[in-house]
């Protein structure tokens, strides 16, 4: 270990990677039950939900990861990237979205994605590897690096009484 001080800082500085955790939200209302838009979650078809209301596909999921990178880089997806992406070029698939974010990263490696979703319909529990694979797939990340729960809040939101989705997402980042 040196001795001298700016050494001492750079030697910390290399030794000890800069953390930084991110947080996002997103939410969307349920379009009609006779709506042809699928409902689309982490990049999975639900069948038995109507589609989500918005320009986009709607998926919670993949917006609030958005979000939560924002919270880290300071760089607007959602609120700049694909709206351009959606308005300018036609793109409603949230995973392009997702992947243009990813990019705004830099240098700075995503070590853990949580995520908790509050819904009532559609039945999330079975697919949870599911959705947790295809997140982990979509962003380059193990399996194990994808964490994922669902409620339906004891019914106490609109989300927990069926009338759309809500998704949280903590993102944990380090740059070495
Ligand atoms: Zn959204």
């Amino acid at each position: 270990m040196p001795t001298n001080k700016e050494d001492l800082k750079e030697y910390f500085a290399k030794s000890f990677p800069k953390v930084r955790v991110g947080i996002g939200q997103d939410s969307h209302r349920f379009l009609p039950m006779d709506s042809s838009k699928p409902c689309i979650i982490a990049g999975i078809i639900f069948d038995e939900a109507p589609g989500l209301a918005a320009d986009s596909d709607g998926d919670v999921v993949f917006h609030s990861i958005c979000n939560a990178i924002t919270s880290i880089t300071g760089v607007p997806i959602l609120g700049g990237i694909a709206i351009d992406l959606c308005s300018k070029d036609g793109i409603t698939d949230s995973q392009v979205y997702l992947e243009e974010a990813l990019e705004t990263l830099g240098s700075i490696r995503i070590q853990h994605v949580a995520l908790t979703i509050e819904a009532k319909r559609p039945r999330l529990q079975e697919s949870n590897l599911v959705m947790r694979q295809k997140i982990a797939d979509v962003m380059g990340l193990k399996v194990d690096q994808v964490g994922l729960t669902a409620t339906s809040g004891d019914g106490l939101t609109d989300f927990g009484c069926g009338d759309g989705l809500q998704c949280f997402c903590i993102l944990t980042t380090v740059e070495l």
